[in-house]
């Protein structure tokens, strides 16, 4: 129950979760273990939360929001999301250990797994006391005669979250925090291979903050039919989801006969076109470390390297050489840049994509196994795969895995249309000595977010989410906040 420190730094979270203010184990006492994924080994275990547990905290969040001010009293909420801040704040080594163990996240790459989302509870505490609930806009035409107009911006009710284990502290945050501070009771299923994420994050809220018992639960389970039930309870009014497109289509089904607002982030495959004027010793080196950072397991990583076909060797060598480079190992080990992938299942699929694409026709430049010296633990060496046919099975398909998949291209229109030429549209990359070339093509890349020229696009006042079957809706910025209310437009009379 309480962490488990060991020499290593290793830390394990807490086991139970957070139902109707209590934090509890489920009744029948079960739990499943969490695996340290550089190690293998149990690193501790958590609570084995059921379906009935999840009725019981949607339940608990439903009276909540019924019962308690949270909804009406915006300094109330202020005032707990700032004891939140202020607790993880004083966690934070603590949970930086945690999710290093439980996510392998190297020790120097941790900045966007801790200081990301506990930059995010103040900013959103801030944004959400300033917002205004209640605008009066003046007089309208209502199309037979004048009138006045107020809208209210109402909380929506009771939101389910569901997240994957990626970033799953950011993403737990990012998920639940806005819903909160926009007024609404909250109930978070975290992923199962992450589960101290979520339940060490309710602990804090649990002893340091006032939040109402049932405004904030958490359900911690290692069956994903306790994630399906919180998004069918026709009891909940909206989902949030970050996840596969493939669970995401099914949370879209299960919110379907009772028309609940679902707001999906989904998955990529996005693109980094490289023009043929780009700096290639700048701009390769460092596609090379984004397809290695978080071993990667992130969702806007550009994945499809699209080079000039006049000087794509010259470019495949360059990638090589970065990726050769790349330190992998221990996450604990301050020097390493990619750690471990998150199981043995994903490192199996990664390895056995790699071997797709290479019987596919793509050519292995490097990489393709398991590095040397790295046989315990769940590591994959950065992989290059060239010649890849745009329509391959990893051209399409989310690897999840520190793999680039290059593919040559003749004329600028043909290589946009590869990079659209995908069913997803979440982030995208473009590079070129020349601003304004680079600028033209992005703008017509169809994709939520786009790099260029080394441009970051994510930021908490950025619109962030994804065209076409990366997602709906999205997070960040005002559109972020107001995906967490209802709008309701009063009429009163002109006077
Ligand atoms: P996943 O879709 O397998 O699981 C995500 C969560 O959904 C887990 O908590 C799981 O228990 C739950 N779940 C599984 N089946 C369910 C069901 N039928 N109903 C309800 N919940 C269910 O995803 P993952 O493997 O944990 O994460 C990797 C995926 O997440 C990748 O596709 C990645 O691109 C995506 N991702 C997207 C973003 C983004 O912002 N777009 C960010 C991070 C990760």
């Amino acid at each position: 129950m309480t962490a488990l420190q060991s020499e290593s730094g290793v830390l394990a979270g807490d086991e139970r979760m957070l139902i109707d203010g209590e934090l509890v184990h489920t009744a029948s006492g079960a739990k499943f273990d969490v695996i340290n994924p550089a190690t293998e080994e149990v690193a501790g275990q958590a609570t084995d939360g059921t379906i009935a547990d999840m009725e019981r905290a949607v339940g608990a969040a439903r009276r909540a929001f019924e019962e308690t001010e949270w909804s009406r009293d915006v300094e109330f909420r202020h005032h707990c999301l700032m004891q939140l801040s202020d607790a993880l704040e004083a966690n934070k080594e603590n949970l930086r250990r945690m999710v290093i163990t439980e996510v392998g996240t190297p020790v120097s790459m941790t900045g966007g797994q801790i200081e990301m989302p506990l930059a995010e509870v103040g900013h959103w505490a801030d944004y959400g006391k300033r917002f205004e609930y209640l605008v009066d806009t003046g007089l309208h035409d209502t199309g037979m005669g004048m009138a006045r107009r107020s809208i209210q911006f109402d909380p929506i009710g009771v939101v389910g979250a569901i997240t994957p284990w990626n970033s799953p502290l950011y993403l737990n945050v990012a998920e639940t925090v806005p819903a909160l501070m926009a007024g609404n009771a909250v109930v978070l299923k975290p992923a199962q291979l992450t589960p101290w994420s979520g339940s060490e994050l309710v602990r804090i809220v649990a002893e340091h903050t006032d939040i109402p018992a049932g405004i904030f639960n958490v359900v911690v389970s290692n069956a994903n039919e306790v994630g399906a039930a919180l998004s069918a309870d026709p009891r909940v009014d909206m989902v949030t989801f970050t996840g596969s497109t493939a669970v995401g289509r099914a949370i879209l089904a299960a919110g379907a006969p009772t028309v609940k607002r679902v707001m999906l982030e989904l998955g990529g495959k996005s693109a980094h076109i490289v023009l043929d004027d780009a700096d290639f010793t700048t701009v390769l080196p460092g596609a090379a470390a984004m397809a290695c950072a978080m071993s990667g397991q992130s969702c806007v990583l550009p994945s499809r390297i699209l080079l000039p076909r006049s000087r794509y060797e010259e470019g495949l060598q360059i990638m090589k050489a970065a990726m050769e480079a790349m330190a992998v190992g221990d996450p604990w080990d301050p020097s390493m840049f990619q750690g471990p992938q998150i199981s043995k299942v994903q490192q199996d699929k990664i390895l056995g994509l790699i071997q797709t694409g290479i019987s596919d026709g793509a050519r292995l430049i490097t990489g393709g196994g398991v590095p040397e010296g790295l046989s315990k633990g769940y590591y994959i060496q950065p992989t290059i795969l060239a010649d890849v046919d745009p329509d391959a099975t990893v051209a399409q398909n989310e690897i999840f895995g520190p793999v680039l998949c290059v593919i040559p291209y003749d004329t600028e229109d043909e290589a946009i249309a590869i990079a659209n030429n995908s069913i997803y549209g979440l982030s995208g990359q473009v590079s070129s000595a020349d601003e304004g070339r680079a600028m033209n093509v992005a703008l017509r890349m169809r994709t939520g977010s786009i790099t260029v020229n080394g441009g970051g696009f994510f930021g908490l006042t950025s619109p962030f989410g994804g065209y076409k079957q990366s997602g709906l809706g999205r997070r960040n910025g005002e559109q972020g906040f107001e995906e967490y209310l209802e709008i309701k437009t009063i009429g009163l009379p002109a006077n």
